[in-house]
């Protein structure tokens, strides 16, 4: 039995014609032999609108029921889309995270898979040609639902494909992953190919393209990604373990940026790392998003300044009370109004010299990074916002993305 995994976004269920658009490509594939899983997002801005409609009821709404509330987007479009592949004559089912037992870390709004059973899949397929999941949603310990974070249907696909074995086919509004994002830079170029490291790091760091943690789970268990748009035929990219040998490596692969970003600084810790320990502890539970750790000693005091998303800041404020409720004379401050600018690619590996001029385009753009964190195969660097796509330009001209 030959079976895939495909997965199709909110824009490509947006409408009620796109909705029978996609059917008509799923029935395209059964028609080739294929029994298809398919995953799916809630339709077009539908997210968006529950968590508005949230907040107009509480400023901060409790975690637990937002969960129940966004889930219910994803049930839409699964059984609409149900209904249209019925209409076509495909043997067709809907499913959701409680029926296919995807089990979560307790965590709302931010959960992690941590189990699917596959029994139901696996028989439901004897059955039926194709089994539309729900994405986004899993079922946690206490037999609640929770949701993966934003864009996590592509780890809804991925963590399926990985545990029936079978590849697994993202489909977008874009035809593929491309070396920028393409709706803001459009001579941006479309890459035949990209390694799961690369893909890793330009995802966590704000291409939001796929879900980082799909990535993390494909490389985890070898699974191929393919990612193309639903509305053309046009090839799109393969998320792959190594570049083909026939195809040259740049040097850097891809540039991101990350907006919404707010600098902490925390001055006059203890000099002792129990209270650094404390602060990410906390900071652990809540499983709020950290980067860019900077760790100053100064006159027997500890300076620590980091960078979090502008929603975690109240978690955050929460985290630090509590970590630090036996020291006196520690200060905090929040500076908002920053973006993190990233460049990406293996190439960095064996190229010297990126750094120098990944500077030098920063200074042509007029810029001064504030906080700078590297890895092997990246550079990043928080920017003043309204200045971040200027230096974008400018590293892409360098790196020719
Ligand atoms: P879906 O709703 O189908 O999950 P998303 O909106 O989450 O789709 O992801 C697709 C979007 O990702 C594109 O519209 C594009 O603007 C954006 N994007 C950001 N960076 C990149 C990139 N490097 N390559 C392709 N798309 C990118
Ligand atoms: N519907 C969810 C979101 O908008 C999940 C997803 O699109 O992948 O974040
Ligand atoms: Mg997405």
């Amino acid at each position: 039995m030959n079976v895939v995994v495909q997965k199709y976004g909110g824009s490509s269920v947006a409408t009620p014609e796109r909705i029978k658009n996609v059917a008509q490509r799923i029935k395209k594939k059964v028609d080739e032999g294929y029994k298809v899983v398919v995953v799916v997002s809630a339709m077009g801005k539908t997210t968006d609108n529950l968590i508005k409609l949230a907040k107009e009821i509480s400023p901060r709404p409790d975690s637990r029921e937002l969960d129940m509330l966004l889930a219910t987007g994803e049930q839409v479009s699964a059984a609409l889309l149900s209904m249209a592949l019925k209409d076509l004559g495909v043997k067709a089912k809907s499913l959701n995270a409680f029926q296919v037992k995807i089990k979560t870390t307790p965590h709302h709004t931010s959960a992690r898979i941590v189990d699917i059973d596959d029994s139901v899949i696996r028989e439901n397929l004897k059955d039926y040609d194709v089994l539309v999941v729900t994405g986004f949603q899993g079922v946690n310990e206490h037999g609640d639902l929770t949701t993966l974070g934003r864009g996590g249907s592509d780890t809804s696909a991925v963590a399926l494909a990985a545990k029936l074995r079978v590849p697994c086919e993202i489909y977008s509004d874009v035809d593929g992953i491309y070396t920028c994002d393409p709706r803001v830079h459009p001579r941006a170029k479309k890459l035949a190919y990209i390694t799961y490291d690369e893909a890793l790091e330009l995802t966590a760091l704000g291409a939001k393209v796929l879900h980082s943690r799909s990535v993390e789970i494909a490389k985890k268990y070898g699974i191929p990604i393919y990612c193309a748009s639903s509305f053309t035929e046009e090839e799109g990219t393969m998320v792959v373990e190594r570049l083909p040998e026939w195809l040259e490596e740049p040097v850097v692969t891809g540039a991101t940026i990350s907006h919404g970003q707010i600098k902490v600084s925390i001055s006059f810790l203890p000099k002792d790392v129990k209270y650094i320990t404390a602060i990410f502890e906390e900071v652990g539970k809540r499983a709020l998003n950290v980067d860019m750790i900077s760790l100053v000693p100064s006159n027997g005091k500890v300076f620590l300044s980091f960078t979090i998303l502008e929603d975690h800041k109240e978690d955050l404020d929460e985290a630090l009370k509590e970590a630090l409720r036996d020291v006196e004379g520690w200060k905090s401050t929040y500076e908002g109004g920053f973006a993190k600018l990233s460049i990406v690619g293996v190439g960095m590996r064996t190229s010297p010299g990126v750094a120098a001029r990944f500077f030098e385009a920063l200074e042509r753009a007029g810029v001064t990074p504030e906080l700078v964190t590297t890895s092997e195969i990246k550079i990043s660097c928080l920017v003043p916002e309204e200045k971040a796509e200027e230096a974008l330009k400018s590293v892409i001209e360098e790196f020719e993305l």
